[in-house]
């Protein structure tokens, strides 16, 4: 019998842990959002992120720049909040706007200052296992296993997808973990094979029920971290669900698995990087 692991419960849990935490730290706490151009689903993001901060009691400052802005304008605005002591998080939602350069934006923001733990920087730390800001998705998967106290020392973990925000740091920390590690994406030739000899299976493609039922070994967690729409335009993720569980021990489902941690890691990483910035 498979067991769900709730991510929705384990958020809200979090959040209020971190809610008492903000409230007895020595100062306020502040994020600053900035957003370029009117792309929707951005702005829907940068909202919930917003609200979140209401919610746990982090001050967030949030910057819209129009479409037409300029790189030079974005620069002066990273610059000042990069010295800015009482900003402890900085995020600029991606994707930019075509003409603005992500890469040079976020190598603006200080390292200690980069709660998406998107940057080369934090990547690198996290690659050398130091201690670093941990890219918000990944981070909630690795809170959702310890949360379950599933097991990773030893096992073999399988991360489908390659991407820089989910699939690369997730395999970094498996592997920081003592997992042994096999990353796949596009162009791997025994996918399921190497699924199969999955103990943790973590898929995130992007491609709705890719994950099917005989490339699951029983017995393993299963990790869903896809966001799609099916043919009915339901929500679900990468893992065929109704047809893998019955194999696993653990899955997470779609919703309420590992998208409510992602916004609650960057409250988390909002937090931490507050409490590192007295040291
Ligand atoms: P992405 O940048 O598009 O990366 C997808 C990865 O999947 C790539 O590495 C790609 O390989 C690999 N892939 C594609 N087709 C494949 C195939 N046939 N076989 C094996 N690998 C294949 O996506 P992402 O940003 O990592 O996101 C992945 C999913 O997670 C999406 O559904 C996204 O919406 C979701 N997501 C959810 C959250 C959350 O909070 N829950 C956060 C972020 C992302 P190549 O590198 O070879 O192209």
């Amino acid at each position: 019998m498979y067991k769900l692991i709730d991510g929705k419960k384990l958020a809200a849990d979090m959040r209020a842990q971190l809610k008492a935490d903000v409230a007895e730290f020595k100062k306020e706490i502040g994020l600053a959002v900035v957003l370029a151009g009117d792309n929707p689903a951005s702005q829907v993001y940068v909202k919930n992120k917003i609200k979140a901060c209401e919610e746990v009691g982090i001050k967030s400052y949030a910057y819209y720049l129009p479409a037409e802005a300029t790189q030079g304008e974005l620069d002066e605005l990273l610059k000042g909040l990069a010295d800015n002591s009482d900003i402890h998080g900085i995020l600029v939602q991606l994707p930019l706007p075509a003409h603005l350069n992500s890469e040079r934006a976020l190598k603006l923001i200080p390292v200690e200052k980069d709660v998406d733990g998107f940057s080369a920087d934090n990547i690198g730390k996290l690659c050398m296992n130091e201690e670093c800001l941990v890219a918000c998705t990944p981070h909630g998967i690795m809170k959702m296993l310890e949360s379950e106290k599933i097991q990773i020392k030893g096992k073999n973990a399988v991360v489908v997808g390659r991407s820089n925000i989910v699939g690369k740091p997730v395999a970094l920390l498996l592997l920081n973990a003592d997992a042994t590690v096999t990353v796949c994406h596009s162009k791997t030739q025994n996918l399921k094979e190497c699924c199969l000899n999955a103990d943790i299976l973590v898929a995130a493609v992007g491609k709705a029920k890719f994950i099917t039922a005989d490339m699951v070994k029983e017995g393993a967690v299963v990790v869903d971290v896809g966001m799609n729409r099916d043919e009915n335009g339901k929500l679900c993720g990468d893992v065929d669900f109704e047809n893998v569980k019955e194999k696993c021990s653990y899955i997470t489902p779609v919703p309420g698995g590992v998208g409510p941690m992602t916004i609650t890691m960057l409250m988390y990483n909002t937090y931490l990087a507050a409490v590192r910035s007295l040291n």
